[in-house]
């Protein structure tokens, strides 16, 4: 439904609203019928001009608090967060909740909604007292209480509080998506012993994060980098090779570690056939490249015609520029100047496109981030696949 749509409705209800009111109560006296009127009117009139906040305001004045006209006046409170008229939105809000005669979970049902107009004024304070007093009282509210409060502590990076409440309401209501955001609560405070180097500390939390979502696959790649600072490379490799089941679309971004994982215990031996393996299925320009490259040691023309097969299946402007980087070793005169004047073409597209994507809102970057810069979804942004990517 567009936006003047749901005006169109509101402004409707409004009006049942009114008349339903007026039936029930005593008949309104000529002058309360006029001021009430000229306000709806005014507010048509706002609607039809495109005065959308306007037209809101005078449809708040022409209707009066009472038990039929609640849920318009929540949802038009609502719709002011929205605009982001946090103000009006309070003061809508208020309003209710000083009705005399306001109800037990009418009451709950407006402060969760002020507990968000604080939310997003920045009250953060006003918005945790109000929550944590809902929540206490164990409503049937309980779970959106509690997604809130955690978003707040989100909000706040105050991980272990967000960690309880998140804890607390995965207890109460287990939720797949709780679950996946609660595991990232956790690597964040890992992260902060690993830049303090407590290694231990930061395992402990990535074990937790893994506990809670052993789909995690921040949790398994930070546990690998704990690993190889203790030197166990053995597990680090196993947790490396553990991202390929989570995730295979993260392989791209271990194969560093793995390769130099493997490097200290058997000599590289393993990675090789972990990269044949993981081709097969998950087939990217990262895999491709490493096999290349490896089979480049011994025998080049071999390395060649891999790369020039797989790029058959699975073209990629990356397995390109490597292609056109070993055919430059073995040309000279002009045919390497024009192969370098290609191979520099494509290095500048290659490193001018963006290597990460969220899947979530699509924001794209160089960097690798756990939670979305823009739509703050966690574990949402990837490498990017396809002819542009891996
Ligand atoms: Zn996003």
């Amino acid at each position: 439904m567009t936006e003047l749509g749901l005006f169109l409705v509101l402004f409707i209800a409004l009006f049942v609203g009114w008349v339903m009111g007026r039936r029930r109560s005593e008949k309104p006296t000529k002058q309360e019928l006029k001021t009430i009127s000229s306000d709806y009117f005014r507010g048509l009139n706002h609607l039809l001009n495109g005065q959308q906040s306007e037209a809101i305001d005078a449809f708040v004045d022409s209707l009066e608090v009472n038990s039929e006209t609640f849920d318009i006046h929540l949802t038009l409170g609502n719709l002011f967060r929205k605009k982001g008229e946090i103000e009006k939105a309070i003061n809508v809000h208020q309003n209710l909740l000083a009705r005399p005669d306001i109800g037990e979970r009418e009451m709950r049902l407006v402060q969760l909604e002020l507990a968000s107009d604080f939310m997003s004024a920045g009250l953060l304070d006003r918005a945790e007292r109000l929550l944590l007093n809902i929540a206490a009282r164990k409503t049937e509210f309980q779970a959106q209480i509690l997604t809130l409060l955690i978003d707040l502590y989100e909000f706040e990076q105050s991980w272990d509080k967000a960690i309880r409440i998140s804890e607390q309401s995965q207890k109460a209501k287990p939720s797949v998506k709780e679950a996946q955001r609660l595991a990232h609560f956790h690597c964040e405070l890992a992260q902060v012993q690993v830049k303090k180097e407590q290694w231990k500390q930061a395992f402990t939390h990535f074990r937790n994060a893994l506990d809670a979502d052993p789909k995690c696959v921040r949790a398994s790649v930070g546990m690998a980098e704990v690993l190889c600072e203790q030197r166990r490379y053995r597990d680090a490799i196993k947790e490396l090779k553990n991202v390929a089941e989570q995730d295979p679309d993260f392989i791209p971004v271990i194969l560093p570690n793995l390769k130099d994982a493997y490097q200290r215990v058997w000599s590289g031996s393993g990675y090789h056939q972990f990269l044949v393996e993981q081709n097969k299925d998950h087939s990217s320009a990262s895999l491709i490249l490493a096999l290349a490259k490896h089979y480049a040691q011994d025998d080049k023309r071999f390395a060649e015609q891999f790369l020039i097969e797989q790029l058959r299946i699975h073209p990629t402007i990356k397995g390109f520029k490597e292609l056109i980087q070993m055919q430059l070793s073995e040309s000279q005169g002009v045919n390497e100047q024009h192969l370098n004047v290609l191979f520099e073409l494509i290095d500048q597209l290659t490193k001018a496109k963006h290597k990460f994507q969220c899947r979530q809102c699509g924001f794209s970057g160089h960097q690798l981030h756990w939670q979305c810069p823009s739509c703050k979804s966690w574990g949402s942004v990837k490498p990017i696949h396809g002819l542009e990517g891996e």
